[in-house]
């Protein structure tokens, strides 16, 4: 990174608003001078200090760039890194190993998971084996209002099912890292949407070792984008919908709700975009690409959750629960729609790299030219 730091990172990342608001920087931190902000972007907390200024920046310190998945050329040091090769222009979904459709076999999972519950089941197994100590995913709050999501540390089963399931507001998982820090746990599973899924490529290819070390598994989320939660709310409203009655969400070409007197809504999704998340604007990132294994919702049936696997250790965690009888697994060409989706999507994301219109030539080269 030679001599970019806090000031690089800001002036060509968050000015430029190609922050998602993954809070890797602030995860990586290792004086902890950068907060967060309830609009979810990094920001420095020194006293005095303007906004791009930090004093240990200027003194040598670069954590917080080399943490970042959009600091410059990440996509190809992210390649370079977990796979050992660039992507391929035809690779829209990024390199894989494996397509899946699988469904958890435990009922209590199946009961409390979006699709097939496939994320659940991974962190349970991996707890109860003690691959890992803890999980870093995101619970419900009430922080803005009912149903909003904050990043949350689990580590034992009742706190995996009690996490189970999406919400549509932005959850920075990374950020939980903290709670695990104090706790002194040592391996960890991150879930995170796209966006943090791409830490699992940064910390390695740029040697934050600390946390690199922790990371035992990447769990990405397929994502298209996130919503303001006052957002969510007004649409919410305007169909007679109050959120503190949801009690399960849900996005497949419609914004399905559940209700707590059991009844279920849907909404045109459309009536939902005006309120995108700033941070998610420019991200191009659908599938997850540099996770270990990414998972989405999209296909023939509800309950299958569709799986890319894309690293060794992503398989090799696939394997155990395949192989333990807790995952029911078949080849995702059962859903050739399943698959066009996927492809469809993660082009459409790609296309939002602002390539051109970017100042500063450092930021350009992020993004490999995929789209056909
Ligand atoms: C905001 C959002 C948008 C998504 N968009 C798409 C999409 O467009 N297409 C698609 O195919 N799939 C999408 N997904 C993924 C999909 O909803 C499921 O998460 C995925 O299929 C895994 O299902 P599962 O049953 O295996 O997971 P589960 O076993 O239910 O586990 C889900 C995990 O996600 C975590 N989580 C829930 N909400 C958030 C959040 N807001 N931020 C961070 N972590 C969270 C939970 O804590 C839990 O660990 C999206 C998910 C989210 C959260």
């Amino acid at each position: 990174m030679g001599e970019a730091h806090w000031r690089e990172l800001y002036r060509e990342v968050v000015d430029t608003g190609l922050c998602t608001g993954c809070a890797a920087c602030v995860m990586a931190c290792p004086r902890d001078v950068l907060g967060y902000t309830d609009d979810y972007e990094p920001v420095q907390i020194g006293e005095g200090m303007d906004v791009d200024q930090c004093v240990i920046g200027d003194r040598g310190c670069d954590i917080c760039t080399r943490a970042c998945p959009r600091f410059r050329t990440w996509e190809s040091e992210l390649d370079q890194e977990l796979f050992g090769r660039e992507r391929e222009r035809d690779e829209v979904y990024g390199i894989a190993r494996s397509l899946l459709l699988t469904r958890t076999t435990d009922a209590g999972i199946a009961e409390v998971g979006q699709d097939g519950g496939l994320v659940s089941t991974l962190l349970i197994h991996g707890l109860e084996q003690d691959w890992i100590e803890g999980a870093l995913t995101s619970k419900i709050v009430d922080d803005r209002g009912p149903f909003d999501a904050a990043p949350a540390l689990v580590t034992d089963r009742a706190g995996v099912l009690a996490t189970a399931g999406s919400r549509y507001t932005y959850a920075a998982n990374p950020l939980a890292m903290s709670e695990a820090e104090e706790q002194g746990l040592k391996q960890l599973a991150l879930v995170g949407m796209s966006c943090q899924a791409s830490i699992n490529g940064t910390l390695p290819a740029r040697k934050v070792n600390k946390y690199n070390r922790k990371i035992a598994l990447t769990i990405g989320l397929l994502c298209s984008k996130t919503f303001t939660y006052e957002g969510q709310q007004k649409v919410l409203a305007d169909h007679g919908i109050a959120m503190e009655d949801v009690v399960k969400a849900n996005i497949k070409g419609r914004f399905m709700v559940w209700t707590r007197d059991g009844g279920y809504h849907e909404i045109p999704l459309k009536e939902l975009h005006p309120y995108t998340r700033p941070g998610c604007k420019l991200c191009p990132d659908f599938s997850a690409e540099h996770a270990d294994i990414s998972t989405g919702g999209i296909g023939a049936e509800d309950d299958w959750t569709l799986t890319i696997v894309r690293t060794e250790r992503g398989e090799a965690w696939m394997r155990a629960v395949i192989d333990a009888g807790l995952i029911e697994a078949r080849p995702a060409e059962d859903d050739p729609v399943a698959i066009k989706l996927l492809e469809k999507l993660s082009v459409t994301s790609r296309k939002r790299w602002p390539v051109d219109e970017l100042d500063g030539a450092a930021a350009r080269p992020g993004l490999l030219p995929i789209v056909p």
